[in-house]
């Protein structure tokens, strides 16, 4: 049987902003994720990026030095046996794009925390992605130490000393600590052993309903097309559980906003996969893992400008409800992460607004009742979940969205 080369794992690329993550992710796999217009102006990662790469390795090297992203290995010339392809989701660092990050971690298996070796750590948003991970059960981390050119040797101990002081008592503490420099590609033998040893292809169980989380939606028709020429609506997301296949009826929640006379409720989408790609090629079946694109008989004016982000598609009749109200039992942290004041986390109060995340969703909703850790909360759009899933609980703080903890749907 051949390997089937659809990605498997999903590994996030997480840490402050400007530590490394895109220059890494494209050390690792040739692409430059930062494609947007508006991200290539800002010189910041907007929206979610993700990226593959096969990891290898030589045969007649040692290890470390023996894995490599090559066909060829650069030290002997010998041909290297393919181990696994795994895609890595760029986030965004910049502080004001969390829920775009927390989105991400939703689709994370593992991550890589990105730090850079010639600042003091943690930065803010060094933090506040950790404390993500944490939140939304990401456990296997890898810690880069990243710009390692910039620093000496005494400065890049000095850093390590303080990544390992920041990480005890967190869910990295016992992450491994790689020095690399993204830059001079320098290291990655050891940084593509570890993903292999501490970022694991996570069991599936195949006969599960196929389950996606949505990242992206779009409209690929050019503006003019013909009618009978336009081309369905496309999602774009990772398969959490199950397989997709092309010719398979599916379902997508919430699906849209409709009014009829005087009432307003959202209707569930119902379409057929008319076309699958995974790692940009076309394929008959798609797994958990990677880039998943599905093409649908849908209007493509339902999918245009990422409309459908942050749904969840499936199996007709298979997926959680569609909730326009929640109760959570809420699970807050002490202090606000990911500024510099680092400020008390007061209990949720009744009328409030938060920001919610769940899955790829993003919502805001005002806690209509709070009482102790539990909360009614009544949501701006609906989010499908279940009951035990977990939502990301942010609170608007001076200017901006911060993280305070987590809760679980009653
Ligand atoms: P991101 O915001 O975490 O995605 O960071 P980027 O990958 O965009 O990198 C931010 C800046 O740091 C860019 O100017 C990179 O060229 C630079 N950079 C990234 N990795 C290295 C490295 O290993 N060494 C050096 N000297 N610069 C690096
Ligand atoms: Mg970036």
């Amino acid at each position: 049987m051949t390997k089937r080369r659809q990605s498997e794992v999903n590994i996030g690329m997480v840490g402050h902003v400007d530590h490394g993550k895109t220059s890494l992710t494209r050390a690792l796999t040739g692409v430059w994720t930062d494609t947007h217009s508006e991200e290539l102006k800002r010189g910041i990662s907007i929206r979610l990026g993700y990226a593959d790469c096969e990891i290898r390795k030589c045969p007649k090297c040692p290890e470390p030095e023996a894995y490599t992203i090559k066909e060829v290995c650069p030290k002997c010339g010998s041909k290297t046996k393919f181990l696994r392809k795994v895609s890595f989701v760029d986030s965004p660092g910049h502080e004001t794009l969390m829920a775009t990050m927390l989105s991400g971690a939703s689709l994370m298996d593992g991550a890589i925390l990105v730090i850079a070796a010639n600042e003091p750590c943690p930065q803010p948003q060094t933090k506040e992605h950790l404390m993500a991970l944490d939140i939304l059960g990401v456990k296997n981390i890898i810690i880069v130490q990243n710009k390692i050119d910039l620093v000496d040797e005494e400065k890049a101990w000095e850093n390590y000393k303080q990544i390992k002081e920041f990480v005890k008592g967190t869910v990295a503490e016992n992450a491994p600590i790689i020095p690399i420099s993204a830059h001079h590609e320098a290291n990655l033998d050891v940084l593509l052993k570890a993903i292999q040893d501490f970022i694991p292809t996570p069991e599936r169980n195949p006969e599960l309903p196929p389950r996606m989380y949505v990242a992206r939606s779009f409209d690929v028709n050019k503006p003019g097309t013909e009618i009978k020429k336009l081309k369905g609506g496309v999602l774009g997301g990772s398969i959490i559980q199950g397989i997709l296949e092309v010719g398979k009826e599916i379902e997508i929640r919430p699906g849209i906003q409709v009014t009829e006379g005087n009432k307003t409720y959202w209707k569930p989408l119902t379409t057929k996969i008319v076309s699958l790609a995974a790692g940009g090629k076309g394929v008959k079946k798609a797994y958990p893992g990677g880039l998943v694109g599905v093409g649908t008989e849908l209007d493509p004016s339902l999918t245009k400008s990422d409309y459908l982000s942050g749904s969840v598609l499936g199996e007709p009749g298979t997926l959680p409800p569609v909730r326009e109200r929640i109760t959570i039992k809420a699970h807050l942290l002490d202090r606000v992460v990911g500024s510099k004041e680092e400020l008390v986390i007061e209990p949720l109060r009744t009328s409030e607004v938060l920001m919610i995340n769940v899955g790829t969703a993003t919502t805001v909703g005002v806690i209509t009742s709070a009482r102790g850790d539990i909360a009614d909360i009544k949501l701006k759009l609906p989010i499908c979940a279940d009951k035990g899933d977990r939502v990301a609980l942010s609170r608007r703080i001076g200017s901006r969205w911060r993280l305070i903890g987590y809760g679980i749907i009653q």
